[in-house]
């Protein structure tokens, strides 16, 4: 039997429609790197601008459905008027992470076959000298200040965003589309192997705003501004864009300071309610905080992301600045909101909310998950049964793009034989459905049959005053298989501590078989184009002997 329901496609105008008429005055804030001067544009500016876009993008530029559209920009308020425009009209947003290495940008251009791109003038240098391997590019569109004269000569035609806007109308036909079609498309950051493309739909972007909106998960209204450092060529700023939209929650963008002075001052400043970012950047804010005392007691919830975020981080900073962390794990195929660390509303005391807090956090109804033991069979969610995590649900991808007129791929090691998405992350799940990741697949240190978790070693090395960051390896050994590494980066005013009184410290935390044999002190932990620990780069080091 069929519903009596309206056939209402959920897609990515109708977020655009809501926020730049219900919530209109709501704004976006973008940083200029002058606090008396930061500039301003409200939702139904942007609405308006959005449509401007789209006709250019159609009418001057001959965009057609389906075609992507790659965008080289920081977060501000002209690439939020691109992520609304884009999908609106039907063709497909593609952000490109710019800190990628060249080699792997111009390959993802190629493969999703961008017909455009955005860029932004303070990123020029870094377009300018790839242009010439970019062959499926026919326009690049400038957008803010910068040095034009970088792109002299080069093939692709070259737009000014604000010309190509000026004087079309300011309202677009939005085409009524399938909410299955691909909306936007994002390359995962290649933390293990090469990129690949995850295409997100409208439905999938519609719902999942939807959830990080709700209580349960970053609970924020048109009371809150939210400060999205996460980048939105990162899993698009985690859903912020679309679900500020939906709700009227102010945006405050950073454009292109993300260093921990600037972030400071915009904090003080523009004061924020929420802000969301990978654990290495609080770090560095905290760090920053400490040498130079800022009022952030404006923020309410930091949402932290995309690595384990150390324990230490979390206390530090609710007990020396009042702000909550929530904990939240996904990835780019979970588009990315997976689990949240709420503690349950039974937790009545912090001291009872602390073990859930500390976790992964909880899947909400739209996300399910299993755990597939060594031989692919489902252990229980008994919180000390390990497994690999499998997920499925309507924001979760079931394949990856397989290129222009391919049909999409679904790797083995990446999908399950009944279409469950394998994260690749290895974890343990209470009975109440809170998740604690103990490593990735790839990470995990293989000892003699038992497995140690380099996120545990880790965490207890962070906790230590001595130490500022800690990333743990396996490297290969001739007895046990592979044994730990423990790179330390020792803290500035750190003293001397050795290894010694580092092992002693992790002997009363973990058990004597796990504690690393072999130890190596760095400057600093290498990191991924998205700031997680690369520890590939130290593996690859201390194969070539230049660690120990
Ligand atoms: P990449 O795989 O290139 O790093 P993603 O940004 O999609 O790209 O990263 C997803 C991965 O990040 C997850 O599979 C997981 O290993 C890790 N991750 C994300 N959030 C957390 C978290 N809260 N705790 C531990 N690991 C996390």
């Amino acid at each position: 039997m069929l519903s009596t329901m309206q056939d209402v496609p959920l897609i990515v105008s109708r977020i655009l429609r809501h926020g730049s008429t219900i919530h209109g005055d709501a704004q976006v804030t973008t940083w200029t790197g002058d606090a008396e001067a930061p500039h301003r544009r409200s939702f139904a500016e942007i609405g308006d601008r959005a449509a401007q876009l789209a006709h250019a993008l159609r009418e001057e530029l001959g965009v057609l459905p389906e075609e992507r559209i790659g965008t080289l920009m920081w977060n501000n308020a002209e690439h939020v008027e691109a992520y609304f425009a884009v999908p609106s009209m039907g063709s497909v947003l593609h952000t490109l992470n710019l800190r990628l290495p060249s080699e792997q940008l111009v390959w993802i251009v190629g493969h999703a076959a961008d017909r455009v791109i955005l860029v932004n003038g303070s990123l020029l240098a870094l377009l300018a000298p790839l242009l010439p391997q970019l062959h499926t590019v026919e326009h690049v569109v400038v957008v803010g200040p910068g040095d034009r004269a970088l792109l002299d000569g080069c093939r692709p035609a070259v737009h000014e965003y604000e010309e190509l806007l000026a004087g079309r109308p300011t309202a677009y036909e939005w085409p009524e589309l399938d909410e299955r079609e691909a909306a936007a498309m994002c390359y995962t950051s290649g933390t293990t192997g090469d990129p690949k493309g995850v295409v997100f739909s409208h439905r999938s972007i519609y719902l999942h705003a939807m959830q990080v909106n709700m209580g349960e998960s970053m609970s924020l209204t048109d009371a809150d501004t939210t400060l999205p450092v996460v980048p939105m060529f990162h899993v698009n700023a985690w859903g912020l864009p679309h679900a500020t939209f939906m709700t009227g929650v102010g945006m405050l963008m950073p454009d292109r300071f993300l260093q921990p002075a600037p972030l400071a001052e915009m904090i003080e400043t523009e004061r924020p309610t929420h802000a969301a970012a990978v654990p290495t950047i609080w770090q560095g804010l905290l760090t920053e905080l400490a040498d130079k005392p800022r009022d952030i007691s404006c923020l309410k919830t930091v949402t932290i992301g995309g690595s384990a975020c150390p324990p230490a981080l979390m206390k530090e900073f609710e007990e020396r600045h009042g702000v909550r962390v929530c904990h939240a794990w996904g990835m780019t195929e979970t588009s990315p909101l997976g689990t949240i660390a709420r503690e349950p509303g039974s937790a009545l005391t912090p001291e009872e909310a602390w073990p859930y807090r500390l976790t992964q956090g909880r899947f909400p109804a739209s996300v399910e998950a299993r755990l597939a033991g060594p031989d692919g069979e489902l252990m229980p969610w008994d919180g000390e049964s390990a497994g690999e995590l499998e997920v499925r649900g309507p924001w979760i991808a079931g394949a990856y793009y397989g290129g222009e007129g391919a049909e999409p791929v679904r790797p083995e090691d990446k999908f399950s034989p009944d279409g469950w998405l394998r994260t690749g992350d290895v974890g343990v799940i209470t009975r109440e459905g809170f998740l604690t990741l103990t490593d990735r697949a790839k990470d995990v240190i293989k000892s003699g049959g038992e497995w140690i978790s380099s996120v545990a070693l880790e965490n207890h090395l962070m906790a230590h005053e001595a130490i500022a960051e800690a990333a743990v390896v396996a490297v290969p050994d001739g007895k046990w298989g592979e044994r730990p590494l423990a790179a330390v980066v020792l803290a500035e005013d750190a003293g001397a501590v050795t290894y010694q009184e580092l092992r002693a410290f992790l002997g009363e935390r973990v058990a004597r078989w796990q504690l690393p044999e072999r130890w190596a002190r760095i400057e600093e932990v290498p990191k991924t184009s998205v700031g997680k620990f690369d520890k590939k780069v130290i593996r690859a080091r201390y194969a070539a002997g230049a660690l120990d």
